[in-house]
């Protein structure tokens, strides 16, 4: 045994912080890290947030939890608030991604059974993507490392290469259901769609009466310098999951569907126990409250741009460490020609956190509230982890 009395399903870094301050996490030694992993893209607002601060001790002096047997005013109010600022009328809440993704599946599944097509449940799914690590979502998002000893895999999940329409007009069958796309692939490394592909992919459903399910449990909510990942295009999904960033850290998450898509999920046939409770609901509506002021997302659009500049820099001067940067907003990745693993190690080194990602990609995920000069921060300490690995990779030669 290792000592440890918890599984060992991550292999965590031998680092634990005390607390936050913004886009800054603190040992218990007082050793300050620049957080460019914001949590995995959940501390959209950072660390210790006043306006967060506020909202989650106030309601937890009013009241925790009621069951969704009961009204939840703020619950009515975040529903109503991001179906006013998105594409969707119906909101169902959840405490995690893989959740709202499973209310995504079962949404679409249902819509075509009562409109008198049981036989529509299969979903089409992209190579690369990630959705999740519940049973149907590991089945969804397809890759063989997270399927690997679960037992058979969930039915009803056909997948096609990444940006391929030709594979994906081909998988439609009388039995398909929905697309789910991530508008950007996090996990898989930072990888946006062209515009013009998700809108071909709408023409599709449209064309075959199937159902468009977006992923933007990490690309939504300001994450991309829009408020979700779909908007640089022209399209309107039928169905999305958002999760991470709307709960600023505290777990939160929601699926979120027009009025005739979410037409199968009536009373009874879904629910949750603590989804939507008011704890999450109060932080949720404070996310959105910075996050809907005027030129938040602007901003974020500008400190991302000022990112990527720096990062391109990076890749020109050290070609042996980097390959290319990609992304938009303060949702980066750094294709490494390293392993990336060593390359987030190095910036660790260094005190600044990122998250390596799919494709051999370091992610960089600061908290939306970043400023410019800990971007130029950032960009320092990743010259100084570069110039390190540089020298190493010379001295073993
Ligand atoms: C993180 C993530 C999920 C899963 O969210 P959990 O909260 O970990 O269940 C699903 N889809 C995408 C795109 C994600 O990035």
């Amino acid at each position: 045994m290792s000592g440890s009395a918890l599984f060992e399903t991550f292999a965590r870094a031998p680092l634990a912080f005390e607390r936050g301050e913004g886009s800054w996490l603190i040992t218990e030694a007082g050793e300050r890290y620049l957080d460019f992993a914001g949590g995995i893209a959940v501390n959209s607002l950072g660390h210790s947030h006043p306006h967060l601060v506020a909202a989650l001790t106030e309601q937890a002096q009013k009241l925790w939890h009621v069951s969704n047997l009961y009204e939840i005013p703020g619950q009515s109010r975040l529903g109503e608030r991001l179906a006013a600022s998105s594409f969707a009328d119906r909101a169902f809440f959840t405490n995690s991604g893989a959740e709202a993704l499973e209310c995504a599946i079962k949404t679409a599944r249902r819509y075509h059974y009562v409109n008198g097509a049981p036989e529509r449940f299969r979903i089409v799914t992209f190579e690369g993507a990630f959705h999740g690590r519940t049973l149907a979502t590991i089945a969804a998002g397809g890759q063989p490392k997270y399927l690997e000893g679960f037992g058979p895999k969930v039915e009803g999940f056909d997948q096609v290469p990444f940006g391929d329409l030709d594979a994906a007009e081909k998988a439609i069958t009388s039995e398909t259901a929905a697309f789910l796309i991530e508008p950007v692939q996090g996990e898989g490394g930072i990888r946006p769609l062209p515009p013009k592909f998700l809108e071909n992919l709408r023409a599709l459903c449209d064309k075959h009466g199937l159902l468009l399910i977006v992923d933007e449990v990490q690309s939504g909510v300001g994450r991309t310098g829009k408020l979700y990942g779909y908007e640089w295009s022209s399209i309107q999904p039928d169905i999305m999951a958002i999760a991470k960033g709307i709960g600023g850290g505290f777990p939160l998450g929601a699926c979120l569907a027009t009025e005739r898509a979410s037409m199968g999920m009536t009373a009874g046939v879904h629910g949750t126990t603590f989804g939507g409770n008011p704890l999450a609901m109060a932080v949720g509506n404070a996310v959105l409250d910075v996050i809907l002021e005027d030129g938040f997302l602007e901003g974020i659009q500008q400190k991302g741009n000022l990112a990527k500049q720096g990062l391109a820099s990076l890749v020109d001067e050290f070609p042996s460490v980097f390959e290319d940067v990609r992304g938009s907003g303060l949702m980066l990745g750094l294709k490494c020609k390293m392993p990336n693993g060593a390359v987030a190690g190095a910036m660790r080194e260094e005190r600044l956190l990122a998250v390596p990602a799919g494709d051999n990609v370091v992610r960089l995920l600061p908290p939306l509230t970043v400023t410019e000069d800990e971007i130029r921060q950032a960009i320092a300490n990743i010259r100084s982890a570069a110039t390190k690995l540089v020298a190493e990779g010379e001295a073993a030669q």
